[in-house]
């Protein structure tokens, strides 16, 4: 892959950019550079390939880390690094979610712009050849829902509000106004499919017009202009359950857009992004919290006060002769997993060294040193000697 362009400068972007900044530069790059707008320019469409390839690595939080971490070296395997860039994700089909999701009506109903797209790059789709009559399912869509830690290891309840596709009420799918005839396409002869010279590429694409159906109707619907759908705002209150880790997909069957010809909708893919805690840390049932003591609580103890995730008030006796970075477990303070039982919390302590003594602690610890004996120049022992 040499001379491959780092992804982050092929949209222009921050390596923090937000999913709506990744969203918004591929946005406006796809949309600059497709190659409906600039047909047989070479150069557009290698840009156009290049935004699209970069945009389906940052926008994936599996994709993205490993990009971020390993570079193209990360995604090796994945679909990312090289040819397809669609294989992965959520796979077949439902490969286009993110794709609707950016462009809203640009694609025009079934078809569209994602064919292009499979015709561009070859992928899976184009090469099933399909009867464009015959029912499909309608495409899954994704919806990225935010929560915060808490509410990953308590579970909550969410609102959701999104747009997806539902059978046109006024002409249940048809896409005709009252008393309307099918004809076959005048743009395609009724193929449903059209050729195009795009570049090097000799492009079998949906047909724009008919959307791949081959007839339409002489008289289309008003309500939905002839697609047969109509997008509808809906809202739903959703259930998080407890004990839910940062990425999980949460899947509500039909709640996606509807398929064309009859076809059943596809899912609602609600994306879990967990946000970071201030005090803890999780590891699948397990929470970490730390506290600083002195060198003199770690060596005499001392009580700490512990509020748990949930707020309660925990005393814990802290040992005397506690060690840095010891770890002590407070059973069952960490996250519900099945009824009734909950993993730990574990507390790491952090011994602090004082890096500014007064003229008495100075002398006080003077006095120390003279009576602990120690060895006046310390050196290497064996490491299994150490007490950890
Ligand atoms: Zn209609
Ligand atoms: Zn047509």
């Amino acid at each position: 892959m040499a001379g491959k362009r780092d992804y982050y400068e092929v949209l222009g972007i921050q390596k923090n950019a937000t999913e709506e900044e990744i969203k918004k530069a591929y946005r406006k790059l796809a949309v600059k550079y497709h190659p409906d707008r600039n047909p047989g320019n070479k150069e557009a469409e290698e840009k156009f390939k290049e935004a699209t390839e970069a945009y389906e690595v940052l926008s994936d939080d599996q994709k993205r880390p490993l990009y971020d971490q390993y570079g193209f070296a990360g995604l090796d395997g994945m679909g990312g690094g090289g040819g397809n860039p669609f294989q992965g994700g959520f796979g077949g089909s439902r490969a286009f979610h993110d794709f609707s999701d950016i462009f809203g009506g640009m694609g025009g109903g079934a078809g569209g712009f994602s064919d292009i797209f499979d015709n561009i790059f070859g992928g899976g789709r184009s090469s099933r050849r399909r009867d464009p009559n015959a029912p499909q399912q309608g495409q899954s869509l994704r919806y990225d829902l935010n929560i915060s830690f808490k509410d990953a290891v308590y579970g909550t309840k969410a609102e959701i509000t999104f747009q997806h596709n539902e059978t046109c009420t006024e002409c249940h799918g048809t896409g005709g106004a009252k008393g309307a005839k099918r004809k076959a396409c005048p743009t395609c002869g009724g193929s449903g499919q059209v050729r195009r010279q795009a570049g090097f590429f000799a492009v079998q694409q949906t047909c724009p017009a008919c959307g791949g159906e081959g007839t339409r109707v002489d008289k289309p619907c008003s309500k939905c202009r002839g697609s047969g759908y109509e997008t509808v705002t809906k809202k739903m209150s959703l259930t998080i359950p407890a004990g839910v880790d940062d990425g999980k997909r949460i899947a509500i069957p039909r709640m996606g857009d509807v398929g064309p010809n009859g076809g059943p909708a596809g899912d609602l893919i609600v994306m879990l992004h967990v946000e970071q805690h201030e005090y803890f840390e999780r590891d699948g049932r397990d929470l970490y919290c730390a506290v600083p003591v002195t060198f003199a609580q770690a060596a005499l103890g001392v009580t700490l006060d512990i509020t748990s995730l949930d707020g309660k008030k925990i005393k814990f006796a802290l040992p005397a002769g506690t060690t840095n970075g010891k770890l002590y477990k407070i059973k069952g303070e960490g996250v519900p997993y099945a009824e009734g039982r909950k993993g730990d919390l574990y507390v790491k302590i952090i011994v602090q060294i004082p890096t500014h003594l007064t003229s008495e602690q100075k002398r006080l610890m003077e006095e120390f040193a003279r009576i602990e004996n120690a060895t006046t120049s310390p050196s290497c022992v064996p490491l299994a000697s150490l007490s950890r």
